[in-house]
């Protein structure tokens, strides 16, 4: 996994919407993926060659036309880089005025993807709530804000049960 500049990093992901439970009118416990797509903007995909030929499947392509399409050429480790498009990997789709990003490669997604798990220690999920949702993490790793805004996103998560891809 390679932060967007380059720079190594580790992982990625961006799948489970889990409602979480409701602590107070002004916090909210846990945090549980609510696919902002920071993760995916922050990082690129490092995918070896069988991932690759896997994605590439999906998409019904040919292994090289993968390669062309979704490899960043400047990459010269093992494997492949998945390029970014716009500030983003370039799988990665947005809707709801981009509120809900999606994965349009969730069902192959890599590996690294796949280990990625949201957490509210996590400065990416916590960019997310701040841009999305004007929403914070306190000390105890509950989710505050307004009343309001609370409300909203947790009408968000419950609207995303059964959408999960
Ligand atoms: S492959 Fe999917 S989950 Fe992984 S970074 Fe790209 S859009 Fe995100
Ligand atoms: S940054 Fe966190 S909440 Fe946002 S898509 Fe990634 S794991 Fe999910």
């Amino acid at each position: 996994m390679q932060e967007n500049n380059s720079n190594p990093q580790d992982t990625i992901g961006g799948d489970a919407a889990e409602s979480a439970p409701t602590n107070s009118e002004d916090t909210v416990a846990a945090l549980s993926c609510f696919r902002c797509g920071v993760c995916c903007m922050k990082y690129q995909v490092q995918v070896d060659a069988e991932e690759a030929s896997r994605i590439a499947g999906y998409l019904g392509l040919p292994d090289d036309e993968f390669e062309a399409k979704f490899a960043d050429r400047r990459w010269r480790g093992r494997g492949f880089l998945l390029r970014q498009v716009d500030g983003a990997c370039v799988f990665l789709d947005s809707d709801l005025g981009g509120k809900l990003r999606n994965c349009r490669i969730q069902p192959v997604k890599p590996k690294a993807c796949d280990d990625w798990t949201p957490g509210s220690n996590r400065p990416e999920c916590r960019a997310g709530l701040a841009r999305d949702w004007h929403l914070s993490v306190n000390d105890a790793g509950q989710i505050e804000g307004s009343e309001e805004r609370l409300r909203l996103y947790m009408d968000f998560l419950e609207s995303l049960r059964g959408k999960i891809q």
